[in-house]
């Protein structure tokens, strides 16, 4: 049975449209099980009707035209009960409706699954049986685990289709909405350009182009590339291979021959599409025929032209490589963005960001708020490889794109885009007035930096410190680790460039979702494994390199602290403590004269959170990371967008913890801050402020806005709210009751102008 339903899967996935996916679906899915009738309805939100969109069995001409409510016929019941239906004879039930035109009266047993993604119905699937029986549970397991498969192929499938401006009817769709997790606020109009990681066939988007000849030539030179380098390994290899091993790179060869593979491409380039999607369009029919067969060599053979297929497009991409036009506008969009990818846009036409995975909380999301780039990401649904070249809306507050946008629209988000600016511009005026409250509590606002833009972006506005500078955000933008004198000369310039002011650099912190090209780290549980201190302990020569790198770079300034990312317990701060002292006496011995900087401990792990007293009593501050405490207190994976909705700074688990971590650093006298995204939400500073931290540390985008809003609050109102959220169990409640009291206050949106205005003012 699984092996049916891959294949089914497998084909409906490699359909061009939502129409051909539903036909390969009813086909398939009668034969499968032996039905005379398989039917799909799909709920049109317009009307809120199940439609038949495609049957098999059933006749034809009453696709489209048969419809029901949800309150109307067996097809809506399943959809509203949001359960299987097995009836021997349909006719007997009571919610039975006759629709003539189908000529359905001749069924009498009914199997109906709801067809259901992220929670919401789309459509039932039914199959119909002659004669009167009940269908055993084996059948119904097989429609539900159907259903279950299709739903995501089908919100694709019709996804696709309005990209391509068709609605299931064939009505033509302008605009297209896609709903997905919020990565960085503010809005953006712009133009698509995807990104795909390298020789990915899977992902190589349509496109159209008018010079077929010069898309034949840049083929042509793909073809001959590849030829040679079969030749070469083939040469290469031949005293280690037999002759009949030695035959399949002739198989590769002939492959590639006008007669065959090579002809088919060249065929679908010559309708107009670029080199790059004809070869995936051919390579994917070739590979899904091999892939359908029941011979286990033949289904091999499917490899072959996959191999074949890569090496083609790594040619293809290289010759692309450089004409990659960046619009004035551009609007980023990736299967899965990465820091490397930020950096190959030319300064200043980036305007927003789209990845299909990851979540807000995902590092590239928290670079894009650095960056103060409108960003969604989790968007699953988007057919994202078609959308290059289109015009795109990017609105990072909600987390939704429209693809297509209506004139309507796009002016409405021109609007956004420009309050936008202009909120900005308000807030720069802020810069150089100090973060107190209305009651003469200071309180220091710190950024965090790891881009070498995020120095000149903090200036800018005003921050007081770097309370976390991520280190490894360097190392990810190389193409090896880093030698000694080049980190040097990197924390130098941060370091001189806050000078006075201190800067807090990271050991570095890679595992989870922050690898390293040259270092990959391959994992089940990534977030549980390998990562930040435990690697660098592993690796005691990276950390003593780093270690003596920032001293180094710290002579003369003396700003430096040293934060240790992913404690988990005093023995592994003790290690790193130990290292840090060998490396100091190593860079003295070496006539560096720099004094022990301070060390802080990141406070991220609930482990470490049940034991701020005794890490606070071997370092001199403590750092609070928000983001993985809250991922490891709620169990939520940080970068799934599955998840996102249940990812919460505000659970109250997460407030009693950071207030447990404020008590206890206080019990032994040691500052503690916090460095994690929370403390960028001007709403969630106010909480963190009244519970004592000592500092907040942030991103630079984000850091008027926090000034704004502590400036307008009194620290003993502050604290009042914060006693009454703490005594509520719902997040949600927490939410609504902080949103409402800030409301009350005049707080509930940002505005430089009107913000002195605020009641409280004395
Ligand atoms: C954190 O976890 O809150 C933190 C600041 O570190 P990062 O986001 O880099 O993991
Ligand atoms: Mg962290």
């Amino acid at each position: 049975m699984l092996n049916t339903l891959r294949k089914i899967v497998q084909e409906v996935n490699s359909a061009k449209d939502l129409k051909a996916a539903l036909g390969i679906i009813v086909l398939r899915v009668k034969e499968a099980m032996g039905s005379q009738v398989c039917s799909v309805y799909l709920l049109d939100p317009e009307t809120n009707r199940f439609v038949l969109m495609a049957t098999e069995g059933l006749n034809k001409r009453s696709i489209g035209k048969v419809s029901m409510a949800p309150n109307e016929g067996l097809v809506g019941l399943v959809g509203t009960r949001e359960e299987p239906l097995n009836l021997e004879n349909a006719a007997d039930h009571p919610r039975y409706r006759y629709f003539a035109e189908t000529g359905e009266e001749r069924y009498a047993s009914f199997l109906g699954a709801p067809i259901i993604h992220h929670r919401r119905v789309v459509g039932v699937l039914v199959i119909q049986q002659k004669e009167r029986r009940q269908f055993d549970e084996g059948e119904e397991a097989f429609l539900v685990t159907m259903s279950a498969q299709l739903a995501g192929v089908i919100a694709h499938a019709e996804a696709t289709g309005s990209i391509r401006g068709l609605g299931r009817q064939g009505k033509g769709i302008q605009e297209a909405k896609f709903v997905g997790v919020p990565g960085s606020p503010g809005a953006a109009v712009g133009t698509a350009v995807v990104m795909l990681p390298p020789a990915d066939l899977d992902v190589v988007p349509d496109k159209h182009i008018t010079d077929i000849d010069a898309e034949l030539a840049l083929f042509k030179t793909a073809i001959e590339g590849v030829r040679a380098d079969m030749r070469a390994l083939s040469a290469k290899l031949a005293t280690q291979l037999r002759p009949e091993e030695r035959a399949l790179f002739d198989v590769y060869l002939m492959m590639l021959d006008d007669a065959s593979l090579g002809s088919e491409i060249t065929n679908v380039i010559k309708t107009g599409q670029w080199a790059q999607g004809a070869l995936r369009q051919v390579v994917t029919d070739h590979v899904n025929r091999f892939d359908l067969m029941d011979d286990e060599y033949l289904r091999e053979r499917a490899s072959d032209v996959k191999d074949l297929g890569r090496r083609l497009l790594a040619y293809l991409q290289e010759e692309r490589q450089q004409n990659l036009v960046y619009p004035e506008k551009t609007i980023l969009v990736s299967e899965e963005l990465t820091p490397a990818m930020l950096g190959e846009v030319p300064e200043g036409t980036l305007v927003g960001l789209v990845s299909v995975l990851g979540s807000g909380n995902s590092h590239v999301a928290i670079l894009a708020r650095a960056m103060g780039i409108p960003t969604v990401m989790g968007l699953v649904d988007l057919p994202y490889a078609k959308v290059d070249g289109i015009e795109v809306i990017v609105d990072g507050t909600r987390g939704e794109v429209y693809t297509n946008p209506s004139d309507v629209l796009r002016k409405q988000f021109a609007e956004v885009v420009e309050e936008e600016k202009q909120l900005a511009l308000g807030l720069d005026t802020l810069r150089d007035l100090p973060c107190v409250t209305l009651d003469g509590h200071r309180m220091p606002l710190w950024v965090n930096t790891g881009l070498l833009a995020d120095v000149a972006r903090a200036q800018k506005r005003g921050a007081e410190g770097v309370g976390l500078y991520r280190t490894e955000v360097p190392f990810m933008i190389n193409q090896r680790f880093p030698s000694e004198k080049e980190q040097l000369a990197i924390y130098r310039e941060q370091l001189a460039a806050f000078h006075p002011q201190p800067v807090t650099m990271r050991s570095l912190d890679i595992g989870g979702d922050k690898s390293l090209s040259y270092f990959p780290i391959k994992e089940d549980n990534p977030f549980l494994g390998w990562r930040g201190i435990r690697v660098t302990l592993d690796h005691p020569e990276i950390f003593l390199v780093q270690t003596r790198a920032m001293l180094k770079a710290s002579e003369g300034l003396n700003n430096l602290r040293i934060l240790l990312p992913m404690i988990s317990g005093t023995h592994e701060l003790e290690e790193a403590l130990h290292l840090i002292h060998r490396a100091w006496g190593e860079v003295r011995d070496e006539g560096t004269d720099v004094p022990m900087p301070p060390i802080g401990v990141m406070i991220e792990i609930p482990a470490a959170v049940y034991q701020t007293k005794e890490l606070a009593r071997q370092v001199d501050f403590l750092s609070v990371g928000s983001n993985d405490l809250t991922q490891y207190l709620l169990a939520v994976d940080r970068n799934n967008p599955r998840v996102a909705d249940l990812y919460d700074y505000l659970h109250p688990a997460v407030l009693q913890a950071l207030q447990t971590v404020v008590r206890d650093a206080h019990a032994e006298g040691k500052p503690v801050s916090i460095c994690g995204e929370m403390a960028g939400d001007p709403a969630a500073a106010v909480l963190l402020m009244a519970m004592g931290f000592d500092s907040l540390s942030m991103n630079a985008t984000n850091l008027p806005k926090v000034k704004w809003m502590l400036r307008q609050i009194n620290l003993s109102k502050a604290k009042d709210l914060l006693a009454e959220l703490m005594t509520i169990d719902n997040p949600q409640v927490i939410h609504s009751s902080l949103q409402l009291a800030l409301k009350n206050l005049g707080l509930s949106k940002i505005n430089p102008a009107g913000g002195q205005q605020s009641p409280l003012k004395p």
